[in-house]
């Protein structure tokens, strides 16, 4: 027997029993005559204490162990006459009658701590060790508990988890895809799944009636903090529902994960339309953590010979609670903000609503304090506020004020990590056009349906159709998405020819599906959640990579194992396939 206890649940009920733990030797303290160690395992920490007087051999082989040693002890727990608070196994701690060294531990890279000396480069190559750490650890737990916890809510409600293949075909559409050469069939490819969307929109057609599967997805895109090449998708589809169903269904998952996870009971979740959104937050996923929506100013500035307004389409602003006071550092730094190449405005007109009643701007030659006045009644301002409006493009500006807005509710301090907001989005459009190919893209994927009342503008004014489709938005970050599906073989098709596809390119990139809608496929929808992002929500995590176990850099590399990597050539003969030579890294 390795263990009879593991290092996280004695306490001072176990005072006098005798115990055996096995762990690692997370600190070594010599103080004196005596030698204290810090045992750690998945479990927790406890102290072993060591007395020279008592036994000098057993404590000269204690100051002997290294951090990162694993280690078996045995002895008899005791209270301690100094207690730690901190940690559950505070109050006791192990006077060690036995050790034994099972296995010996170079000196680690960096501190196995919570707060480690070890930055993220070295921290990813030795992700082993960095998931010794308990802030790391602590990440993996949840995302257990939130797997568990998804799968018993939708195993309750008659959930099917089916596994769909991974080897499956590259469609064009979407992201790009990874693909895998065929060695059995020379000069064709696998992709992996984007989405497991075509399978189980399939299984709706057998009949399966709820599907969900925790599922990994690969998309080749570029990374960034919440992207990585594979992750994880809470995919589910449903058959005989309307959005209404499914919006109820996964608004019930989602408050049964923050319930049980983490202790929170969350009101009804409110929706915006698509259109709302973009009015009145610039963005598809608003964080309404707080308010400061868009007030649009332009018939208000015409006619005054500022040639920015006047040109502009769009004359927009956000109202910033008591910063009237901002200095013109800050305002500066604002103006640096928004003129950043990511974000592309030329520049920020402030008004300023002095706490006196009087109102100053940065264009008080073309607009008199009335006219400023008119914009602070607009803005519903009162003294004390800041205005910040830009001007532009409609679309562009409008971004650009997202970001200055969600700038401002980062500086207010509004958008606190642990008040979460969530929120339905829904009736996006169907189409977006991309202006430089002009042509058409599904903004959600070529299967989601057209809102029936919407399908005549089909023909007539693509842009306009809206479409079955919603997405959960956490704190501003989409949790999920998904939608009704079209499930009659013809719209089907005129969705691809919409889409620009020629009947033949339909035929053979989706044929299987359009004929598997000629077998009587129910009316059916679906969603699909990102697990690494709803736990790193929970988790309060900025990236979702530390609560993926193993997870990528943002050069899309493993460097633990040290992938991709070059492979023999006799692998690639019998893939037959033919590299261009390659300089040698
Ligand atoms: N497959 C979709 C996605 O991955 C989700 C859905 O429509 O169910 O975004």
């Amino acid at each position: 027997m390795y263990r009879s206890k593991t290092c996280g649940e004695l306490r001072l009920a176990d005072v006098n029993n005798e115990v055996t733990l096995a762990g690692w030797v997370a600190r070594v303290r010599k103080m004196g005559g005596m030698t204290f160690i810090d045992l750690r395992d998945r479990y927790g920490i406890t102290q072993l204490s060591f007395n020279q007087e008592v036994d000098h051999d057993l404590f000269e082989q204690a100051n002997k162990l290294g951090r990162e040693f694993v280690v078996q002890i045995t002895g008899k727990v005791a209270e301690r006459s100094s207690k730690n608070p901190n940690i559950p196994t505070g109050e006791i701690e192990i006077i060690v009658s036995q050790l034994k060294v099972l296995n010996q531990a170079k000196t680690p890279p960096f501190t196995i701590e919570t707060d480690t000396d070890g930055g993220d480069d070295i921290r990813m190559k030795y992700r082993y060790l960095d998931l010794r750490r308990n802030v790391v650890r602590k990440n993996l737990e949840l995302r257990h508990k939130m797997a568990f916890e998804t799968r018993r809510y939708l195993d309750e409600r008659g959930f099917l988890e089916v596994e769909t293949p991974v080897l499956i075909g590259s469609t064009p559409e979407g992201a790009r895809d990874f693909i895998v050469p065929s060695r059995m069939n020379q000069g064709e490819f696998y992709a992996l799944p984007q989405s497991p969307q075509l399978f189980k929109q399939l299984l709706m057609v057998s009949g399966f009636d709820r599907y969900f599967q925790i599922v990994k997805c690969f998309r080749d895109e570029d990374l960034r903090a919440d992207r990585q090449p594979e992750f994880t998708q809470i995919d589910c589809e449903m058959s005989f529902v309307q959005q209404d169903d499914v919006l109820n269904t996964f608004e019930g998952l989602t408050k049964h994960l923050f319930k049980t996870v983490i202790g929170i009971d969350l009101p009804d979740f409110p929706r915006m339309s698509y259109a709302d959104a973009m009015k009145n937050y610039g963005s598809d996923k608003p964080d309404i953590r707080f308010g400061m929506k868009f007030v649009e100013l332009k018939d208000l500035t015409e006619g005054h010979d500022f040639v920015v307004f006047d040109s502009a389409g769009y004359v927009g602003g956000i109202c910033a609670e008591g910063c009237a006071s901002y200095t013109r550092k800050q305002l500066d730094e604002l103006t640096d903000f928004v003129k950043r190449p990511q974000i592309g405005a030329k520049g920020l007109i402030y008004v300023r609503y002095n706490e006196d009643g009087s109102l100053k701007s940065s264009v008080d030659k073309f607009y008199s304090e009335e006219d400023l006045r008119q914009w602070a009644e607009r803005f519903g301002a009162k003294p004390g506020d800041l205005m910040l409006v830009l001007a532009g493009e409609t679309e562009k500006t409008q971004k650009q004020l997202s970001e200055l807005r969600l700038e401002m509710g980062s500086r207010l301090e509004l958008r606190d990590k642990n008040n979460y907001k969530c929120l339905w989005v829904v009736d996006f459009p169907l189409l977006e056009k991309d202006e430089e190919l002009n042509r058409f893209f599904a903004k959600h994927h070529p299967f989601t349906s057209p809102k029936p009342e919407d399908i005549p503008l089909l023909d007539s004014d693509p842009a306009a159709v809206r479409a079955n489709a919603y997405d959960l938005v956490i704190n501003g970050v989409e949790i999920g998405g998904g939608s009704i599906r079209i499930h009659n073989s013809d719209l089907q098709k005129k969705m691809f020819s919409v889409l620009g596809f020629t009947e033949e390119r339909a035929q053979e990139q989706f044929g299987f599906l359009m004929n598997a809608f000629q077998y009587g496929a129910p009316p059916h929808g679906g969603i699909a959640f990102g697990l690494d992002r709803f736990v790193s929500i929970f988790a309060g995590l900025d990236s979702i990579r530390d609560c993926i176990a193993f997870p990528k850099n943002n050069a899309g590399r493993d460097v633990m194992i040290d992938a991709p990597a070059r492979v023999e050539q006799e692998q690639l003969d019998e893939l037959g396939i033919l590299l261009a030579p390659q300089p040698r890294k």
